[in-house]
């Protein structure tokens, strides 16, 4: 028997009791896309776009205005400090983006492009507050 004649109990309170019965093959021949064809085209456009900026913007552009922050907010001694071991990297590896997927953000757009390096990136998803004060990130009603 290739076909499934009874299927799963029904739970639906009106049919309570009743075998749901399939009446013909599945339509469906193939598996569902992992990815669909529309977004595999927005990531290789955006893997494109990445490769673009990182040779265009090599260095990142947090890590100041990051540092500016912590000393205005945090004493030169801590930003001095922090410096030595959580120092931006200079080099920027990661092309974030202020308003993020999330928030309904482009993400094959230039114009929501930085250049960060991973550690700016990590600090930046990390204190989202203050990183949308540094404008950094921003709310999905500022788009
Ligand atoms: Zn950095």
């Amino acid at each position: 028997m290739s076909q499934i004649d009874s299927l799963s109990y029904c739970v639906d309170a009106r049919w309570k009791g009743t075998n749901v019965k399939r009446s013909g093959p599945l339509q469906r021949k193939t598996s569902l896309r992992p990815v669909s064809k529309k977004r595999q085209s927005q990531q290789a456009a955006r893997r494109k776009l990445v490769k673009e900026q990182l040779a265009a913007r090599p260095y990142c552009e947090a890590g100041e205005r990051i540092y500016k922050w912590q000393k205005d907010h945090l004493g030169s001694e801590y930003a001095r400090e922090r410096r030595k071991t959580d120092q931006c990297y200079g080099r920027a590896t990661d092309i974030h983006e202020p308003l993020t997927r999330a928030r309904g953000g482009s993400i094959t757009d230039v114009g929501n492009t930085i250049s960060v390096c991973r550690r700016c990136h990590d600090w930046i998803h990390a204190h989202p507050d203050i990183a949308t004060d540094l404008g950094l990130l921003k709310h999905s009603w500022t788009k």
